[in-house]
C-alpha cells in the first residue's frame, strides 16, 4: 500500500479529548523552507510513498503553506518536573501535532512538527528549532531505532533562511517526528496539580483505550494500576538499555518521559566516548542530576511523580509496590544485557564481580566504551598470543591489568564451552560497531549549515547497521579527536 500526501489516512483520536487538553493552532511557515533530509524508512511506517518527497508540495505542506487534507494541526498541553522543580504549564511550545496517521498494518502515528513555530505554550521562547539540533533529533532517534531501543522516529528535515537567534544567529529547521503517541508523564501532572482528578483518569483511559485495549474493562483503580506497572517496566527496560549502549539523555524531565517507554526529545544527549559514570552531556545541567550513572535513579524519581497523580483511585501502598518493581526489572535487564556484551551463556554468581571489574578498567584506563566492548568481541584468550588479545590491550594505559583480567575471563568462558567463532558472532550482535558520536553529528552538521546535506545521509546509513563491521566505513568507528571531546552542548537548541 502506496499513499500520496492527499490520501493519507488520518484518525485524529486526540482532538476528541476536552478542547483544553490542546489549542488548535496552524504553523508558521518558515522563509525559503527546503528539504534537507528524507528518511524513506520512516515513511513507511505511514504507508506513505517516498517518491511523494520529491514533490514541492512536500516541503509546502510539512512547512505549513498548504494543510494536508484531514490533518488537524494542535499543540497539546503538559507541564512537567523540570531538574526537580514543578512548572505548571509547558506543553508544545514549538511542535505541532499535524494528526495521527493509521497505517494498513493497523498502526497508528502521530505525525508531529518540531520547530514550526509559536503556540499558547510558547511562554518565552520563538517556537523554533535550529539545523542544528534537528539534525541531531533526526541521526540519533533513527540510530536509536537501530540499535533496537525503543524510540520516537524521524521522518525528514525541512531546512530554510529563517535566521533564529541563539548564542549566536542560526537558521530555523523542522523535524517531523512520528511516534504512536508523545502523551509524556507531564501531560497527567498539569491535570494532578490542577486538582483534575478526573482528567487524570481521563487521560489515562486515552492511553489504554489506544495501546492496551484489552485492559478497558477493568474497574479504574485496575486500570491505572496496571497502566503505571506497565510504564514501570518499559521505563526500566528502556533505561537498561541505555546504561549497557551508553546513552545518555541530558534533560530527564517528567515531561521528557514518555508514557509508552520511548526515548523522547533529543536534546544535549549524549553517547559515552571514554567510560565515566559520571559523564554529563547537558552542559546546563551544572550539578549532573542528569549524569550517565543517575539515569536509573531519575527514572524512578519521574515514575513516582506519574504514579502521584494516580494518588486518587489508586491506594499509596499499591502504587509503591508497583514502583517497587522498577529495581528488579532494571537490574535483572541490565545485568542480562551487560552479561551479553561480555559473551556468556549460562549465568554464574562470579559473573557480577567479572563485569564490575571489567567496568572499572574501563573507568580507571578512561577507556573507549564502545570500542572496548566491540574488541573484546574478538579477543581470543585461550591463545595468549593472538593479535586480537592485543588489540583489546591498545585500548588501555594499563595493559597488565587487562592481561590478568584476560585470564579470569577466559577461564570463565571455558565454562559455558560456547565454540570462539559463535561467541564473536554473538557478541558482535550486541557490542555495537557504530554509534553517533558528538564529533560525528558535529561534521555532518557543519556541512549542513554550509549547504551541503550528504554527510547526514552518509552516517544515517552507517548507523543504520550499527553491528556490522561495515570495513569501507571504518572512519566512522574512530574515536573523537581531542576537539570532539569538548564540545559543548545545551538545552538552547
Ligand atoms: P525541551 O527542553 O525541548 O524538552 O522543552 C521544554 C519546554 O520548553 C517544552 O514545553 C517546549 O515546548 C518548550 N520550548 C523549548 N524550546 C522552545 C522554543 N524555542 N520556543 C518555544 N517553546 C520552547
Ligand atoms: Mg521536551
Amino acid at each position: 500500500m502506496s499513499r500520496t500526501l492527499e490520501t493519507l489516512v488520518f484518525e485524529n483520536t486526540y482532538v476528541r479529548l476536552p478542547e483544553d487538553y490542546y489549542s488548535r493552532v496552524a504553523p508558521e511557515p518558515l522563509r525559503n523552507a527546503r528539504l534537507v533530509a528524507f528518511n524513506a524508512e520512516a515513511s513507511a511506517l505511514l504507508d506513505l510513498d517516498p517518491a511523494e518527497a520529491n514533490r514541492p508540495d512536500f516541503v509546502a505542506y510539512f512547512n505549513g503553506e498548504k494543510r494536508l487534507p484531514n490533518s488537524d494541526p494542535i499543540a497539546t498541553l503538559y507541564a512537567g518536573h523540570q531538574f526537580g522543580v514543578y512548572v505548571p504549564q509547558l506543553g508544545d511550545g514549538r511542535a505541532l501535532l499535524l494528526g495521527e496517521v493509521r497505517n494498513a498494518r493497523g498502526e497508528k502515528w502521530d505525525l508531529q512538527l518540531k520547530g514550526s513555530g509559536r503556540t499558547p505554550y510558547s511562554r518565552f521562547g520563538d517556537g523554533r528549532a535550529v539545523l542544528r539540533s534537528t539534525i541531531r533529533e533526526y541521526l540519533c532517534s533513527e540510530a536509536m531505532h537501530a540499535l533496537g531501543i525503543p524510540t520516537t522516529r524521524a521522518l525528514c528535515i525541512l531546512g530554510s533562511d529563517e535566521p533564529v537567534y541563539r548564542e549566536t544567529v542560526e537558521r530555523g529547521a523542522v523535524l517531523v517526528r512520528l511516534a504512536p503517541t508523545h502523551v509524556r508523564f507531564g501531560s497527567f501532572e498539569v491535570f494532578f496539580y490542577r486538582r483534575r482528578a478526573e482528567d487524570v483518569a481521563r487521560l489515562a483511559n486515552y492511553v489504554i483505550e489506544q495501546f492496551f485495549p484489552d485492559r478497558c474493562a477493568l474497574a479504574i483503580e485496575e486500570r491505572l494500576a496496571g497502566l503505571l506497572q506497565e510504564v514501570t517496566v518499559r521505563t526500566a527496560r528502556l533505561v537498561a538499555q541505555w546504561q549497557a549502549v551508553g546513552f545518555a539523555h541530558g534533560v530527564l524531565n517528567t515531561d521528557n518521559m514518555s508514557i509508552l517507554g520511548l526515548t523522547l526529545d533529543y536534546g544535549p544527549f549524549g553517547f559515552l566516548d571514554d567510560y565515566d559514570p559520571h559523564f554529563i552531556c547537558n552542559h546546563s545541567d551544572v550539578t549532573g542530576r542528569y549524569a550517565f550513572a543517575r539515569q536509573p535513579g531519575i527514572a524512578l524519581w519521574n515514575l513516582q511523580c506519574l504514579a502521584q497523580t494516580f494518588a486518587t483511585f489508586v491506594p499509596r501502598e499499591r502504587l509503591a509496590a508497583i514502583l517497587d518493581t522498577f529495581r528488579d526489572v532494571f537490574f535483572a535487564e541490565y545485568e542480562r544485557l551487560m552479561l551479553a556484551k561480555l559473551g556468556l551463556v549460562n549465568r554464574r554468581p562470579e559473573d557480577t564481580e567479572l563485569l564490575v571489574d571489567w567496568l572499572t578498567l574501563l573507568e580507571r584506563n578512561r577507556a573507549d566504551y564502545t570500542i572496548a566492548f566491540r574488541r573484546l568481541s574478538e579477543v581470543v584468550p585461550e591463545d595468549p598470543a593472538h593479535p586480537a588479545n592485543a588489540r583489546l590491550q591498545d585500548v588501555f594505559v594499563d595493559r597488565a591489568a587487562v592481561a590478568a583480567w584476560l585470564d579470569r575471563y577466559g577461564a570463565r568462558l571455558a565454562q559455558d564451552g560456547l565454540p570462539t567463532p559463535e561467541r564473536h558472532r554473538r557478541m558482535r550482535a550486541v557490542n555495537p560497531k557504530y554509534i553517533l558520536r558528538n564529533y560525528l553529528a558535529h561534521l555532518a552538521i557543519e556541512r549542513a549549515q554550509e549547504g551541503d546535506f550528504t554527510e547526514i545521509e552518509r552516517l544515517l546509513d552507517v548507523l543504520r547497521r550499527p553491528y556490522d563491521e561495515q570495513p569501507t566505513q571504518a572512519r566512522y568507528a574512530e574515536p573523537p579527536p581531542d576537539w570532539g571531546k569538548r564540545l559543548e552542548v545545551s538545552c538552547s537548541s
